[in-house]
């Protein structure tokens, strides 16, 4: 199986490759920001308990988002592999997931860490509030507070796979296409070391 951890800061790109990266490599792909989206939308408990969080940028508790992941996780069919989109943000969420997938026999492959820096972040993100209807997209206060938990929190992570030798870097400003190129070349490369 090939398992993808798709990585950077709010706006960098995540979800458009995601997209494109999915339907060429056919994952299941696991976006943990959608999923909490469509428990707030649906109003479900769970959305309840985690609307304040994710109006403020605020990480969900990590209690909740690894019962979740794991949840999603153990219910993948083991057939192409999967990739996560928005997990881990911390490592208590990296040591989990190494975890729920030893016990499934599975491993991370690779992780992508898509570069961009803060200013391009926020006027991409203040961009998208154009369309996205996330109220979290269009205070730069909140944005702000988003970058900082993601360079505090979340790109630790990022070192924590270097050191197992997963973490890939990418500059994740420029054409799309060249930048899903660039990954892509990244997944080739792991698929051949894996024939
Ligand atoms: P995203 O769509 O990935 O930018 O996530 C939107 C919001 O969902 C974040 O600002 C958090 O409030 C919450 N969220 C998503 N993934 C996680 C995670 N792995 N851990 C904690 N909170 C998360």
């Amino acid at each position: 199986m090939l398992n993808i951890i798709l990585f950077g800061p709010p706006g960098s790109g995540k979800g458009t490759q995601a997209e494109k990266i999915r339907n060429k490599y056919k994952l299941d792909h696991i976006s943990t920001g959608d999923l909490f989206r469509h428990e707030l939308k649906n109003n479900t408990a769970l959305g309840k308990k985690v609307k304040n969080y994710l109006d403020l940028g605020q990480l969900v508790p990590d209690e909740i988002t690894i019962k979740m992941l794991v949840n999603k996780v153990k219910s993948f069919d083991k057939s192409n592999g999967f990739l996560l989109d928005g997990f881990p943000r911390n490592i208590a969420q990296a040591n989990a997931l190494d975890e729920v997938l030893a016990e499934m026999g599975e491993e991370v492959s690779l992780l992508i860490a898509l570069d961009v820096d803060e200013e391009e972040i926020v006027k991409r993100i203040l961009n998208r509030s154009k369309t996205s209807g996330r109220s979290d997209d269009n205070d730069e206060a909140i944005i702000r507070e988003r970058y900082n938990i993601y360079m505090d929190y979340t790109k630790p992570v990022c070192k924590y796979y270097l050191k197992k030798n997963k973490s890939k870097p990418i500059n994740g400003i420029g054409d799309i296409e060249e930048i899903f190129c660039k990954i892509s070349c990244e997944i080739e490369k792991l698929k051949e070391e894996k024939e």
